[in-house]
């Protein structure tokens, strides 16, 4: 179902009135995570400010060591829906259980994240795929793209075709960042699926100085979009510090896109 020949036309998902593919570039940003209400209701601002038109945060983190935060759950939930209504901006959050589908369900998530970690959880997969709601896949650590697709096709074997790859970078022998941002799989997915295309540059090079040359990277490659991570005051972040930008160089990510796609 996923694969060109199945479709030849690409896809465009429709989010919440938001198409992702096609012709437009998306960027989702947003805090790696839900701290308070005040700090998504600045985060909301900024990425509305920045004129991303999505905003991404997460409620449930799956964190590497059990003693680090885990996320404020439900409660973040409820956070992250007030901040981004205000500034009508769809969310994207993190799904890492399924008996917490009716949940997201119930907070009217605009997009359901499939994390790194996930991408073979074959019972996740199935059951989002039940669904109707947009899926962001992303690549696990170290999956090849024969995995990857086959991940979404498992979505997409249950009804739901609304599925978007995300690149998040692999690992390999290179220490000198966390992930490899793997551009060659961009016009490859391109060319073997209609689905579109987004690059998360925040969890690929792990440092904020870092995202912007990865960013317009992706775009020029021909990803449909990004995934940003971003917080009003990164040394405060709860998670993920190193790698989220300020408002202000949000703002500046954005309008050296321009140049590049010239179609945001
Ligand atoms: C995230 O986007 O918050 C995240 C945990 O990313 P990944 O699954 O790519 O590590
Ligand atoms: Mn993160």
């Amino acid at each position: 179902i996923v694969s060109r020949e199945s479709q030849t036309t690409d896809s465009v998902i429709d989010v919440s009135g938001i198409p992702i593919g096609g012709q437009q570039i998306q960027v989702i940003g947003g805090p790696c995570s839900v701290e308070t209400q005040e700090q998504m209701d600045l985060s909301a601002q900024f990425v509305a400010a920045a004129e991303c038109r999505l905003m991404r945060g997460g409620a449930f983190k799956p964190r590497t060591s059990p003693y680090t935060f885990q996320g404020k759950g439900k409660d973040g939930l409820t956070i992250f829906r007030r901040a981004a209504s205000k500034y009508n901006l769809p969310i994207v959050t993190e799904l890492m259980d399924v008996r917490m589908l009716d949940t997201f369900l119930e907070h009217d998530v605009d997009i359901i994240q499939i994390g790194t970690r996930n991408m073979q959880n074959f019972d996740l997969l199935k059951e989002v795929g039940r669904i109707s709601k947009p899926v962001i896949l992303k690549r696990g650590l170290s999956a090849t793209i024969s995995e990857w697709l086959m991940a979404a096709e498992y979505i997409a074997a249950g009804g739901n075709h609304n599925i978007i790859f995300c690149e998040r970078g692999i690992r390999t022998f290179e220490t000198a960042y966390r992930n490899v941002m793997d551009v060659t799989c961009i016009p490859v997915l391109k060319r073997e699926t209609h689905l579109p295309v987004i690059v998360d540059p925040s969890h690929a090079g792990g440092k904020s100085w870092m995202v912007p040359a990865l960013a317009r990277a992706a775009i020029a490659a021909g990803a449909d979009g990004l995934l940003i991570e971003m917080h009003p005051n990164p040394c405060e972040a709860w998670c993920d510090a190193d790698q989220a930008l300020n408002p202000q160089e949000l703002k500046d990510l954005m309008a050296s896109l321009k140049g590049i796609a010239g179609v945001i």
